[in-house]
């Protein structure tokens, strides 16, 4: 008989939106709910079929919908839409080395992201329920793209609560420290053990060489990494230099410099915040300033505070830039708005005094697609502004 779990008239009322997270107070055991992580149908009240998902008791996100209706939940199920990823990314990303291949429940595979650079992949993988079907997936990407190596990057502490172990494992073959790839017709270094998210930011990539297309003259990069903006810059800049509080990100930004032949390229290691007061305090000016925090609000209840972080350094960026200047401001926190974002902006403007114009407003990379009904999967946010003199 088929594992089965009951969803509450108000967990019901989420999902006909098309929202496809099931809350642990939204679900009622019966006597077919499994007490270990597995694939369940879902039941309405009157015991009607409306969905199968992965499901995991001890999760507070309990249920992940696969799909609204019978189809078998089998390896090849999973075959078939880790293909359809594949096959969206042939059709998007264009000249890339390296993208997203699947983006979690945006690829209708709840809990797995896999990202692929060059000749390796790196995934992360966040649902216990999943696990049987990770040879399946495997295999289609294995056949597909003939990687030389994948890792697992699987220390993320999400793991800890669908009690998964946390391990960074190498799979298949062989992967390197660092991965060096191409954006653009720049080379960038993954770091896939130890870097951030799998090693590098793709959801900036295509942000990265749009930055460079407008950018001029002196340039600064806050909150750098290993260079994904910084070396865009520098093919159109007279200076830029680089800040990261992290000395592993600059050491990365400086070998990929090199590579490139590029010598326009400084290091500035340092807390962003400061360093941006400073330079206002000492009558320095830019041409072209990006500003690429990481998300300053984790949570919701973080958010009031993220904005007045936000506020802060783009109020400290306007003020430094040349009329004519541009600033490439982003956030990747879900919890500020697209309006709450723009609302900060307005703001900092009008502290900093500076009439700006918006050149542009952008997302995150095509090969990190957004699910309509899932807000979460809306989450980057760019503007590309210019201070005017009116
Ligand atoms: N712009 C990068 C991604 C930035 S991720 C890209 O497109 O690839 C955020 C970076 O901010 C990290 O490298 C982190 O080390 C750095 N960081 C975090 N807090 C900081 C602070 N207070 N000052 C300077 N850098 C900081």
């Amino acid at each position: 008989m088929a594992t089965t779990v009951t969803i509450t008239n108000k967990g019901l009322r989420r999902t006909r939106t098309g929202h496809p997270w099931v809350f642990d107070n939204d679900l009622r055991a019966n006597e077919s709910t499994p007490t270990v992580p597995s694939i369940v149908t879902l039941l309405d009240l009157q015991n009607n079929l409306t969905g199968q998902g992965l499901y995991n008791p001890t999760s507070k996100i309990a249920l992940r919908l696969l799909t609204k209706d019978e189809t078998p939940i089998t390896p090849d199920f999973f075959a078939q839409r880790t293909k359809a990823a594949v096959a969206y990314r042939e059709d998007v990303v264009k000249g890339y080395e390296a993208f997203r291949v699947i983006h979690s429940e945006s690829d209708g595979i709840p809990g797995l992201t896999v990202d692929k650079y060059g000749d390796y992949l790196v995934l992360q993988q966040h649902s216990a329920a999943l696990e049987p079907f990770m040879g399946a997936i495997l295999e289609v990407l294995q056949n597909h793209y003939q990687p030389k190596g994948i890792l697992a990057r699987n220390d993320s502490s999400v793991r800890e609560l669908e009690g998964l172990p946390r391990e960074v494992k190498v799979i298949v073959g062989s992967v390197p420290e660092e991965i060096p790839f191409k954006e653009g017709d720049m080379t960038l270094f993954a770091a896939p053990y130890t870097g951030q998210k799998t090693g590098a930011f793709l959801d900036q990539r295509e942000n990265h060489v749009e930055a460079g297309r407008i950018a001029f003259g002196h340039c600064l990069d806050v909150f750098s990494y290993h260079g994904g903006f910084a070396l865009q810059l520098a093919k159109h800049a007279e200076i830029v230099i680089a800040v990261d509080s992290s000395k592993p990100a600059l050491v990365h930004i400086e070998k990929a410099a090199k590579v490139n032949g590029l010598t326009n390229v400084s290091l500035l290691q340092g807390d962003a915040f400061s360093l941006l007061r400073d330079f206002v305090k000492k009558g320095e000016r830019f041409d072209t300033i990006v500003l690429d925090p990481p998300a300053f609000a984790k949570g919701r209840d973080q958010a009031e505070k993220a904005v007045s972080g936000y506020k802060e350094i783009n109020l400290q960026a306007l003020k430094l830039l040349h009329v004519g200047g541009r600033l490439v401001t982003a956030s990747c926190s879900y919890h500020v708005s697209e309006a709450t974002f723009y609302a900060m902006l307005q703001e900092a403007a009008a502290d900093a005094e500076r009439q700006v114009r918006v050149l542009e407003w952008r997302g995150q990379a095509s090969c990190h697609p957004e699910r309509l009904a899932m807000p979460e999967t809306r989450y980057l946010k760019l503007a590309v502004l210019e201070v005017i003199d009116v």
